[in-house]
């Protein structure tokens, strides 16, 4: 039996007992804004059910996720118009993985006139942003 969660950043998220700008969530995943963000709109799309890494999923979470990814996708492309985006997952320290807890990068590049999302406010007025944009999307 796993029993990270006293220890697992993502899952104090999950339970709401860490804070974090949310931006989607469903039954089976989060996404939420990165607190170091990459580039302006940087997401993390992960499963709410820990698991460390993409081998300790099952095939009904990763279709979930990948539902999940590309809805939010589709909201960061609506809300911010990037000339591209990035999705980036690391498996291990070697990988570069720093929290073990299976998280998908949405890095959107070429973001143009938003805000950078280092400080809490700003990521909060990006946060409402793709979180409307994806609402939208949904509807
Ligand atoms: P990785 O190197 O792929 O494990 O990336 C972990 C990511 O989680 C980094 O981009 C961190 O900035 C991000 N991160 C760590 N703690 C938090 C947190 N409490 N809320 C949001 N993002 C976080
Ligand atoms: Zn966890």
């Amino acid at each position: 039996m796993e029993s990270p969660l006293k220890h697992c950043i993502f899952c104090e998220i999950v339970a709401g007992h860490a804070p974090a700008e949310r931006v989607y969530e469903d039954a089976a995943t989060l996404a939420f804004m990165d607190i170091h963000p990459r580039a302006p709109g940087h997401v993390l799309v992960i499963p709410k059910r820990h698991a460390a890494m993409i081998y300790d999923l099952d095939e009904e979470t990763m279709a979930q996720l990948g539902q999940a990814l590309l809805r939010v996708a589709r909201g960061l492309r609506a809300a911010l118009a990037p000339e591209g985006l990035s999705v980036v997952q690391s498996n291990g320290r070697a990988a570069g993985q720093e929290v073990m807890h299976v998280h998908f990068h949405l890095i959107p590049r070429g973001v143009h006139g938003v805000p950078s999302g280092h400080s809490p406010q700003e990521r909060a007025t990006l946060a409402g942003q793709i979180r409307t944009a994806i609402a939208a999307l949904r509807a």
